[in-house]
C-alpha cells in the first residue's frame, strides 16, 4: 500500500488500514538464505510495508539492509532487531527484541559473549559428529556461515550436502537436536539478561515463536509469568502455521498477563508453507507491540 517513502515518520499507534508488517526474518547473516539485500527487494516484492531483521545474535544484517533502503530509495521501514537464544529450565528459548539501538554498548557485549557461545558449541559440536563418524563438518559448516552467526542449521545443511541425512530436519532428529548424540547445550544468556539488553537498547523483548517449545500449557504459562516478571513486552502471537487453538491460547496469555502482541513468519528462505507476511493478521483484542514505539 506504499505506506511510506525513505525517512517519513511512522504513525506507529495509528498505522492505516491495510499496513504489511513482518517482525521476524533472517538472513544469511544467519541461517537465512537470503542476502539484506536481497531480503529487502524480496519484502518489496511481497508489498510488506514494515520489515524487521531479526537474526540469531547478530546484527550484521541491519546496517547493510538500511544502507541499501536509503540509497535505492526503497519504500519499506526497517525495524531493527535481532533474535537472542537464551537458555531456561534446560529449554532454549529465543527473544526477539525489536526497535533497537543497534549500536548500543551493553547490546553489543551480549552479542559478543552469544557468539563466544556459538563457536564453543559449534567446535563441541564438531567433535561428537566426528565420533558418530562424520569428519570435517565443523570446517564445512563453519565456511559456509562465513563471519555470519553458525546455527545449526549450517550443520545440518552440511550433513544434507554430505550425503550422511536425506534432509535438514533428519539432521535435527537424529544427531543436532536436543537429545540427540551430537547434540551440544550452548552457553546462552537467561531470559533476564538478554530482556535487560534490549530494553538498555531501547528495544521492545518478545517471546519468540511460543508454541514451537513443545512445552504443555502449564509449562508454557510458567514461561510467560517468568518473562513477564522479568519486564518481557510482547508475545508473538501470530505466526504462520499456526491452529486456531494456539492463536487463542496466546492472546488470552497477552491480556491474561498484560502483554503486548507481536507477528512475524521467521521467513529464512522461500517455500512451499510460508513466505514473508504471509498469513499475518493481528488480532483486534491484542495491543500491538509497536503501538509504544
Ligand atoms: P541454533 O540457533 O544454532 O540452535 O539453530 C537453530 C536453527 O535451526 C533454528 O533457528 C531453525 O532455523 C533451524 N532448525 C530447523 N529445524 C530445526 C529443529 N528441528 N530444531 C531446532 N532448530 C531447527
Ligand atoms: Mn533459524
Ligand atoms: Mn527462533
Ligand atoms: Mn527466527
Amino acid at each position: 500500500m506504499n505506506l511510506m517513502s525513505t525517512g517519513d515518520l511512522i504513525p506507529w499507534a495509528n498505522l492505516p488500514e491495510g499496513t504489511r508488517l513482518d517482525l521476524h526474518s533472517h538472513t544469511k547473516c544467519s541461517d537465512g538464505g537470503l542476502s539484506p539485500k536481497e531480503l529487502v527487494d524480496r519484502a518489496v516484492n511481497f508489498q510488506i510495508d514494515i520489515l524487521a531483521i531479526t537474526d540469531h545474535d547478530t546484527v550484521a544484517a541491519l546496517d547493510i539492509a538500511n544502507e541499501y533502503i536509503v540509497d535505492q530509495k526503497i519504500p519499506l521501514k526497517l525495524v531493527n532487531g535481532i533474535e537472542i537464544s537464551t537458555g531456561w529450565e534446560g529449554f532454549e528459548i529465543h527473544i526477539v527484541a525489536l526497535n533497537i539501538d543497534e549500536k548500543a554498548p551493553e547490546l553489543l557485549q551480549l552479542i559478543k559473549r552469544q557468539q563466544q557461545a556459538r563457536e564453543e558449541r559449534a567446535i563441541a559440536m564438531g567433535e561428537k559428529l566426528e565420533k558418530c563418524g562424520f569428519d570435517n563438518i565443523y570446517n564445512q559448516a563453519k565456511k559456509i556461515s562465513g563471519d555470519g552467526s553458525i546455527t545449526r542449521a549450517h550443520f545440518a545443511k552440511v550433513l544434507v550436502r554430505e550425503g550422511h541425512v536425506s534432509a535438514m530436519q533428519k539432521a535435527f532428529d537424529k544427531f543436532i537436536g536436543k537429545g540427540q548424540r551430537a547434540f551440544v547445550k550452548a552457553n546462552w544468556c537467561s531470559i533476564e539478561e538478554a530482556i535487560a539488553a534490549i530494553h538498555l537498547a531501547g528495544g521492545s523483548a518478545v517471546m519468540a515463536h511460543p508454541v514451537r517449545y513443545g512445552l504443555s500449557t502449564k509449562w508454557l504459562r510458567r514461561l510467560v509469568v517468568h518473562f513477564k516478571e522479568n519486564g518481557g513486552d510482547a508475545l508473538e502471537t501470530v505466526l504462520p502455521q499456526m491452529g486456531n487453538e494456539q492463536r487463542k491460547l496466546m492472546l488470552s496469555f497477552c491480556l491474561e498477563y498484560d502483554l503486548k502482541a507481536s507477528m512475524g513468519s521467521d521467513f529464512h528462505y522461500p517455500s512451499k508453507w510460508s513466505d514473508l507476511g504471509r498469513n499475518l493478521t493481528m488480532p483486534d483484542q491484542a495491543t500491538p507491540v509497536w503501538q509504544s514505539w
